[in-house]
């Protein structure tokens, strides 16, 4: 499942609303992202995403911050981005640094104006997300709901198995394929039967963070499997189990020193009848998920 192309073809749809959006108002859609600290992942993260939005034709403007700023600093930010009115979106890049903790994340997140929120994570969205009625919709889940409709993979009357809760995939993921009438189930860390449980999903989606975690035995035949984990391996040797020595990504690890892997492994390929690549799959129309929804929330916002 090429999630490249489909991705391009979602910026595609976007391109015409965010024009039709300057010509009405004499400005374009306001993409505004606060970065703080220095991780690595997600200073690229962002650059993709300023890109991209770039090209759409958004205005897109980084908000950079030190990796010592105070929960009141990051707040000053995102209050200033609320009270600007060329700021349709705001999106604040997570991991924010440990120094900030899980109450002070909360707090910089409950703060975004729920109408900018183009990552879908502020409770009111989340609270509409649960009642099937919300307009921003966290963007790597709806990118997958995208992914499966554009090319043509029914949902309604699947059983889909999630592996994940996570606020900003796994629960959300499960949510959406409930509104599209999947049979859904939840699995986590704990869950005692995880492989039995998978082997009866049609729709297996796998967040969890562990790279190559589910193998062929997770799979029933003919599964769609949607691979969101993005993991970074350091090991030759991991490579080359994925991949097999002659690969090309073995090639590439040798030049790049590290390679980007999903939770699924290659080998399910063989037994899935579809499948998202790592990368080139998910991480794509999360990127395009993003320019939509600040296309909705600036039309929304008038
Ligand atoms: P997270 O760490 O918040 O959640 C991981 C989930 O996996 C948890 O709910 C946990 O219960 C479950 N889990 C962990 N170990 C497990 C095990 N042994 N068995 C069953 N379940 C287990 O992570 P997240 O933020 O949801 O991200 C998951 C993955 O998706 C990561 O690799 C992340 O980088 C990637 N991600 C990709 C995109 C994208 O655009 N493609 C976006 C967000 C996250």
């Amino acid at each position: 499942m090429n999630g490249t192309e489909v991705a391009r073809t979602i910026r595609e749809d976007v391109r015409p609303g965010v024009a039709a959006f300057a010509a009405a108002h004499g400005r374009s859609p306001g993409l505004h992202i606060v970065l703080v600290g220095d991780d690595p992942a997600s200073h690229i993260y962002v650059r993709n995403k300023e890109r991209a939005g770039t090209e759409a034709g958004l205005i897109v403007r980084v908000h950079r911050l030190p990796a010592e700023a105070t929960v009141d600093q990051v707040l000053a930010q995102v209050q200033a981005l609320n009270a600007d009115p060329a700021c349709d979106g705001i999106l604040v890049q997570a991991p924010l640094p440990a120094g900030i903790g899980k109450h002070g994340t909360e707090r910089v997140f409950d703060a975004i104006d729920p109408r900018k929120d183009v990552d879908g994570l502020h409770p009111h969205n989340v609270g509409l997300l649960v009642q099937g009625r919300a307009a921003l919709k966290p963007c790597t889940p709806s990118g997958v709901i995208e992914l499966l409709d554009r090319l043509g993979h029914p949902i309604a009357g699947k059983h889909a198995v999630v592996i994940g809760r996570s606020e900003i995939v796994g629960k959300p993921m499960a949510l959406l394929l409930l509104q599209r009438d999947a049979t859904v189930t939840i699995c986590h860390s704990k869950t005692p039967d995880l492989k039995d449980t998978c082997r009866r999903a049609d729709i297996l989606v796998a967040a969890i963070g562990r790279p190559g975690f589910v193998t062929t035995d997770f799979v029933k035949p003919g599964a769609v499997v949607i691979d969101v984990g993005i993991n970074r391996v350091d090991s030759r040797d991991a490579v080359v189990g994925f991949f097999g020595a002659d690969h090309p990504r073995v090639a590439d690890f040798d030049k790049k020193g590290s390679a980007v892997v999903g939770d699924v492994h290659p080998a399910v390929a063989q037994v899935a009848s579809a499948m998202t690549p790592v990368p080139g799959g998910v991480g794509p129309l999360t990127i395009a998920m993003l320019l939509k929804n600040t296309l909705t929330a600036a039309t929304a916002r008038g």
